[in-house]
């Protein structure tokens, strides 16, 4: 039996520890609350902070791999362990570029990829926007469900706002009128074999995902750039395991990346009711070392709604679990996270759909929401 140490403890880690059940795979998680997802389904979790190197160690001492839930680890340090030779997955080299959102932007341009115009602010620089208003203003790190992005409408706000963070080093980019948001994740095996699974397309309120569709309404050249776009990313990396990349597709038919996300991602989670491999198993089988195949969907399309808290509490909404339940072909995913905060991920639900019907996808997520958020 393989034993995957996790970096990380939330509901990526707990979705993944499910998979690793049916796998012959023991999965270890590192993770400071044992009341969060992933602790409270494993067993022997390290109740320790996510930077924390020593608790890794202790992973490290007991796990043939280490694998990543998120990117909020502190590299310099786990450097020291992978020079004593424990197994990163995907290696330190790879997520490097990536951990920093101007460094990210930085390697994307070196390998010739199409992204949005940006600059790196120096802390205490003289702010100004290049790109006119709005313009879009990023932390450079520790940012995730739109925490850290600011998208600013005019000079007053840009440079209140800087003011008011304290004039921090951030990225500064051009704001892309998108005519849609699209995401797909891809995973590379040791063997170098690339996979890809259907490209999907992300819906965000208040820069926070809400709904997936997939697979997106795209036309078949965007397909193949955004299958050129992952496979020479995760090559040039030399990934092992799978990562996330999302984009935006311009009203010029254009594609850009705005973001890569190192690990198993929101954008993803349809496989795992949608496809006949979930990113999830595809993270495990990935770094275990086994062949990856294409995955495929099951369905003609699906729709995937995230059910974000809504109120401070510590109910377990099992009533409107229940009707979310009754609707036909939808699966509920609950996080069992032991209370709830407005905005924080508590489940999903993916409605599988027998034919390719945006109006009809839209519909389902209109009635999932009705009742969550009624
Ligand atoms: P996070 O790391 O928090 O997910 P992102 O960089 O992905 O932050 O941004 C969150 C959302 O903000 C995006 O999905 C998009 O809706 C919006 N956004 C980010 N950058 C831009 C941009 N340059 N132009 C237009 N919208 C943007």
């Amino acid at each position: 039996m393989k034993k995957v140490g996790v970096i990380g403890g939330g509901q990526l880690a707990g979705m993944m520890a499910k998979e690793a059940k049916s796998r012959d795979i023991e999965l270890i998680v590192q993770t400071p609350n044992p009341d969060d997802p992933a602790a409270r389904i494993t067993a022997n979790p390290v109740l320790s902070a996510i930077a924390d190197v020593n608790a890794t160690q202790k992973l490290a001492d007991y796990c043939d791999i280490i694998t990543f839930e998120n990117e909020f680890v502190n590299l310099e340090a786990l450097k020291v362990l992978a020079e004593k030779g424990t197994c990163f997955r995907p290696s330190l080299a790879s997520l490097e570029p990536l951990l920093d959102k101007a460094d990210q932007r930085r390697y994307l341009q070196k390998i010739g990829l199409p992204i949005p115009r940006f600059q790196v602010l120096e802390k205490d620089a003289k702010i100004n926007s290049k790109y006119g208003f709005p313009v879009v203003l990023k932390a450079r790190r520790h940012g995730y469900d739109g925490r850290g992005t600011f998208i600013l409408a005019n000079k007053n706000a840009l440079e209140a706002l800087w003011n008011r963070l304290e004039r921090p080093s951030m990225l500064i980019e051009e704001f892309i009128p998108f005519s849609c948001e699209l995401a797909v994740m891809a995973a590379r095996g040791v063997n170098g074999e690339v996979v890809v699974y259907p490209v999907v397309e992300t819906e965000q309120e208040n820069q926070v995902c809400r709904r997936v569709f997939a697979p997106a309404s795209v036309s078949v050249e965007v397909n193949a750039e955004i299958q050129r776009i992952a496979t020479i990313l995760l090559d040039r990396l030399q990934v092992v395991g799978i990562f996330g990349i999302e984009l935006f597709l311009t009203q010029e038919n254009q594609v850009l990346v705005n973001e890569i996300a190192p690990r198993t991602h929101n954008s993803g989670h349809f496989t795992l009711d949608a496809c006949d491999i979930s990113q999830f198993a595809m993270q495990l089988e990935a770094v275990t070392g086994m062949p990856l195949h294409s995955p495929k969907m099951l369905c003609n399309s699906a729709v995937m709604v995230n059910l974000l808290g809504f109120e401070n509490s510590q109910s377990d909404y099992q009533n409107k679990r229940e009707q979310l339940a009754n609707i036909p072909h939808a699966f509920v995913h609950w996080y069992r996270k032991t209370e709830s905060r407005i905005g924080r991920k508590l489940g999903h639900v993916t409605v599988l759909l027998g034919e390719k019907n945006k109006e009809k996808g839209n519909a389902i997520a209109q009635k999932i929401e009705s009742i969550w958020y009624e």
